[in-house]
Protein backbone atom coordinates (compact mmCIF):
# COMPACT_ATOMS: atom_id res chain seq x y z
CA UNK A 1 0.00 0.00 0.00
CA UNK A 2 1.33 3.55 -0.75
CA UNK A 3 2.49 5.98 2.12
CA UNK A 4 2.42 9.61 1.80
CA UNK A 5 4.82 11.71 4.20
CA UNK A 6 2.74 13.62 6.39
CA UNK A 7 3.83 16.26 8.80
CA UNK A 8 1.60 17.43 11.87
CA UNK A 9 2.09 20.40 14.59
CA UNK A 10 1.54 19.37 18.05
CA UNK A 11 0.80 22.08 20.98
CA UNK A 12 -0.09 22.29 24.54
CA UNK A 13 -0.45 24.68 26.98
CA UNK A 14 -2.20 23.43 30.16
CA UNK A 15 -0.92 21.35 32.72
CA UNK A 16 2.47 19.69 31.89
CA UNK A 17 2.92 20.22 28.05
CA UNK A 18 6.18 18.56 28.02
CA UNK A 19 5.12 15.68 29.35
CA UNK A 20 1.79 15.49 27.22
CA UNK A 21 4.02 16.12 23.86
CA UNK A 22 6.26 13.59 24.68
CA UNK A 23 3.04 11.04 25.42
CA UNK A 24 1.35 11.99 22.13
CA UNK A 25 4.60 11.82 20.17
CA UNK A 26 4.86 7.92 21.29
CA UNK A 27 0.90 7.30 21.17
CA UNK A 28 1.59 8.85 16.97
CA UNK A 29 4.62 6.37 16.90
CA UNK A 30 2.14 3.61 17.75
CA UNK A 31 -0.67 4.77 15.45
CA UNK A 32 -2.05 1.87 12.94
CA UNK A 33 -0.97 2.23 9.42
CA UNK A 34 1.45 5.06 10.47
CA UNK A 35 5.59 4.89 10.58
CA UNK A 36 8.57 6.54 10.50
CA UNK A 37 7.95 8.85 12.77
CA UNK A 38 10.72 11.90 13.23
CA UNK A 39 9.80 14.45 16.07
CA UNK A 40 11.49 18.40 15.66
CA UNK A 41 12.42 20.04 18.87
CA UNK A 42 10.55 21.66 20.92
CA UNK A 43 9.70 25.28 21.06
CA UNK A 44 7.94 27.93 23.75
CA UNK A 45 5.99 30.20 22.30
CA UNK A 46 3.82 32.84 24.15
CA UNK A 47 0.07 32.61 22.88
CA UNK A 48 -0.22 33.65 19.47
CA UNK A 49 -4.03 34.62 18.52
CA UNK A 50 -4.80 32.68 22.03
CA UNK A 51 -4.93 33.26 25.71
CA UNK A 52 -3.70 31.57 28.84
CA UNK A 53 -0.07 30.46 29.78
CA UNK A 54 2.77 29.83 26.89
CA UNK A 55 2.23 26.81 24.85
CA UNK A 56 5.31 24.26 24.31
CA UNK A 57 5.32 23.15 20.48
CA UNK A 58 7.10 20.63 18.05
CA UNK A 59 5.87 19.21 14.75
CA UNK A 60 6.70 15.94 13.84
CA UNK A 61 6.59 14.03 10.31
CA UNK A 62 5.30 10.38 9.73
CA UNK A 63 4.66 8.34 6.58
CA UNK A 64 0.52 6.46 6.79
CA UNK A 65 -1.37 4.14 4.80
CA UNK A 66 -4.60 6.02 6.65
CA UNK A 67 -6.64 8.98 4.26
CA UNK A 68 -6.29 12.30 5.27
CA UNK A 69 -9.55 12.31 7.00
CA UNK A 70 -8.61 9.04 8.35
CA UNK A 71 -5.54 11.00 9.83
CA UNK A 72 -7.25 13.69 11.29
CA UNK A 73 -9.90 11.61 13.17
CA UNK A 74 -6.83 9.55 14.95
CA UNK A 75 -5.73 13.20 15.95
CA UNK A 76 -8.73 14.15 16.92
CA UNK A 77 -9.40 11.10 19.01
CA UNK A 78 -6.02 11.52 20.34
CA UNK A 79 -7.33 15.45 21.51
CA UNK A 80 -10.13 13.97 23.13
CA UNK A 81 -8.26 11.22 24.64
CA UNK A 82 -6.23 13.76 26.20
CA UNK A 83 -9.09 15.75 28.10
CA UNK A 84 -9.28 18.65 25.19
CA UNK A 85 -11.83 21.05 26.48
CA UNK A 86 -13.24 23.07 23.63
CA UNK A 87 -14.35 26.26 26.19
CA UNK A 88 -13.71 29.01 23.41
CA UNK A 89 -12.27 29.24 19.91
CA UNK A 90 -8.25 29.59 20.44
CA UNK A 91 -8.89 29.38 24.34
CA UNK A 92 -6.29 27.16 26.49
CA UNK A 93 -6.49 23.80 25.60
CA UNK A 94 -4.68 21.11 26.95
CA UNK A 95 -3.92 19.68 23.67
CA UNK A 96 -4.06 21.05 20.04
CA UNK A 97 -3.02 18.55 16.85
CA UNK A 98 -3.51 20.06 13.15
CA UNK A 99 -2.66 18.40 10.07
CA UNK A 100 -0.27 20.76 8.63
CA UNK A 101 0.55 18.96 4.72
CA UNK A 102 -0.48 15.43 3.76
CA UNK A 103 1.77 14.67 0.92
CA UNK A 104 1.26 17.03 -2.38
CA UNK A 105 -2.88 16.69 -1.51
CA UNK A 106 -4.48 19.74 -1.45
CA UNK A 107 -8.57 19.90 -0.47
CA UNK A 108 -10.95 22.68 1.32
CA UNK A 109 -13.66 21.25 3.08
CA UNK A 110 -15.38 22.04 6.21
CA UNK A 111 -14.11 19.29 7.84
CA UNK A 112 -10.49 19.74 6.60
CA UNK A 113 -8.31 22.30 4.42
CA UNK A 114 -4.99 21.25 3.02
CA UNK A 115 -2.09 21.98 3.30
CA UNK A 116 -2.87 24.00 6.91
CA UNK A 117 -3.86 27.38 5.38
CA UNK A 118 -2.33 29.41 8.61
CA UNK A 119 0.68 27.53 8.57
CA UNK A 120 3.07 29.73 6.79
CA UNK A 121 1.81 32.77 9.28
CA UNK A 122 3.27 31.06 12.55
CA UNK A 123 6.23 30.81 14.20
CA UNK A 124 5.61 27.68 16.44
CA UNK A 125 4.76 25.80 12.77
CA UNK A 126 7.54 27.12 10.94
CA UNK A 127 10.36 26.90 13.45
CA UNK A 128 9.85 23.41 14.61
CA UNK A 129 9.00 22.41 10.85
CA UNK A 130 12.29 23.97 9.72
CA UNK A 131 14.16 21.68 12.53
CA UNK A 132 12.57 18.51 9.77
CA UNK A 133 12.18 20.26 6.38
CA UNK A 134 13.81 23.68 5.64
CA UNK A 135 13.42 23.08 2.33
CA UNK A 136 10.03 21.81 2.20
CA UNK A 137 8.12 23.96 -0.22
CA UNK A 138 4.66 25.87 0.54
CA UNK A 139 2.58 27.65 -1.59
CA UNK A 140 3.93 31.05 0.36
CA UNK A 141 7.97 30.03 -0.02
CA UNK A 142 10.31 27.14 1.60
CA UNK A 143 10.27 27.18 5.05
CA UNK A 144 13.63 28.20 5.49
CA UNK A 145 12.36 30.74 3.80
CA UNK A 146 9.92 31.79 5.67
CA UNK A 147 11.18 32.12 9.04
CA UNK A 148 12.22 35.70 8.88
CA UNK A 149 8.48 36.73 8.10
CA UNK A 150 7.33 34.75 11.64
CA UNK A 151 10.59 35.89 13.74
CA UNK A 152 8.69 39.00 15.89
CA UNK A 153 6.26 36.43 17.37
CA UNK A 154 8.79 35.14 20.05
CA UNK A 155 9.79 31.28 20.65
CA UNK A 156 12.23 29.85 22.40
CA UNK A 157 13.92 26.40 21.57
CA UNK A 158 14.16 23.97 24.64
CA UNK A 159 17.15 22.52 25.11
CA UNK A 160 15.50 19.03 26.02
CA UNK A 161 19.35 17.53 26.97
CA UNK A 162 18.48 14.66 23.82
CA UNK A 163 21.94 15.47 22.79
CA UNK A 164 23.94 14.91 25.83
CA UNK A 165 25.01 11.46 25.55
CA UNK A 166 27.37 12.95 22.25
CA UNK A 167 28.58 15.70 24.52
CA UNK A 168 31.04 13.54 25.91
P1 LIG B 1 -9.12 24.19 16.15
O1 LIG B 1 -10.19 24.08 17.20
O2 LIG B 1 -8.67 25.58 15.90
O3 LIG B 1 -7.96 23.24 16.37
O4 LIG B 1 -9.80 23.70 14.79
C1 LIG B 1 -10.23 22.40 14.65
C2 LIG B 1 -11.18 22.32 13.48
O5 LIG B 1 -10.52 22.64 12.28
C3 LIG B 1 -11.77 20.95 13.33
O6 LIG B 1 -13.16 21.06 13.25
C4 LIG B 1 -11.21 20.42 12.00
O7 LIG B 1 -12.17 19.67 11.29
C5 LIG B 1 -10.85 21.70 11.27
N1 LIG B 1 -9.72 21.59 10.36
C6 LIG B 1 -9.69 22.01 9.08
N2 LIG B 1 -8.49 21.80 8.52
C7 LIG B 1 -7.72 21.22 9.47
C8 LIG B 1 -6.37 20.75 9.49
N3 LIG B 1 -5.57 20.84 8.39
N4 LIG B 1 -5.88 20.20 10.64
C9 LIG B 1 -6.68 20.13 11.74
N5 LIG B 1 -7.98 20.55 11.79
C10 LIG B 1 -8.49 21.09 10.65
Amino acid sequence: MSKTLAYIALGANLGDPIGMLLDVIDELRELPGCSNLESSGFYRTAPFEATGPDFINAVVSLHTTLSPLELLHALQALENKHGRVRTEHNGPRTLDLDLLVFGDTQMDTPELTLPHPRMHQRAFVLYPLADLAPTLKLAQGSVQDLLPSVADQGIEALDMGFDDEDDE
